[in-house]
């Protein structure tokens, strides 16, 4: 199996939680834009001026800046043995432009992990979560965008190593059929 994965699924799917725990067990790099949008927020960078308030209001941040931001730290020291990419690609030209990256780089093949969960339950899930985007109207709003402009992402990856896991899980579950697709 490469070690080049994409989490792929809803907010709240649980991508975060388990590309976190596979990334620790296999040792290489977590990378989650969100997590690297909100630092870029908190210490105020440029690009954290640009992103906040598509953020804050469960838009998508423009694809210019999310590639520019992956190109960079796609291409970092700690990338050699593999990594996991949680929350990008979020668009199908944010897809296109991974395709066109990771070719460039001879960094194939990769494996698409989508994590499915019903909305009902990710707007549960989500609330519980208490994030500063995690409102109630922003979470419907980020449900919105991911069914209009993420979801589409799926079929642009059905020629590749696309595996659906069944999300509406316990964690645990979740992990251990995650593991078994990526044993194989
Ligand atoms: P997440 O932590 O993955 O839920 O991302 C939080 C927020 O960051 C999203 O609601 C978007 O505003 C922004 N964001 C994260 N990743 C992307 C991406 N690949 N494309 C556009 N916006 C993104």
């Amino acid at each position: 199996m490469s070690k080049r994965l994409i989490f792929f699924g809803p907010p709240g799917a649980g991508k975060g939680t388990q590309a976190q725990r596979l990334a620790e067990s296999a040792q290489i790099p977590h990378i989650s834009t969100g997590d690297i949008l909100r630092e870029a927020v908190a210490q105020g960078t440029e690009l954290g001026q640009q992103a906040q308030s598509f953020m804050d209001s469960g838009q998508l941040v423009p694809d210019n800046l999310l590639i520019d931001l992956v190109r960079e730290r796609i291409q970092q020291p700690d990338t050699t043995e593999g990594w996991i990419l949680d929350g990008f690609p979020r668009t199908v030209a944010q897809a296109a432009f991974l395709d066109q990256l990771l070719a460039e780089l001879q960094q194939t093949p990769i494996t698409i992990l989508n994590l499915e969960v019903p909305d009902v339950v990710l707007v549960e899930r989500l609330l519980q979560r208490k994030r500063k985007d995690d409102t109630e109207k922003t979470i419907r709003r980020r449900l919105a965008v991911y069914h209009e402009q993420t979801a589409p992402v799926v079929d642009f990856y059905q020629e590749h190593n696309l595996h659906a896991i069944d999300g509406d899980r316990s964690p645990e579950e979740v992990a251990q059929a995650i593991d078994a697709v990526i044993s194989v």
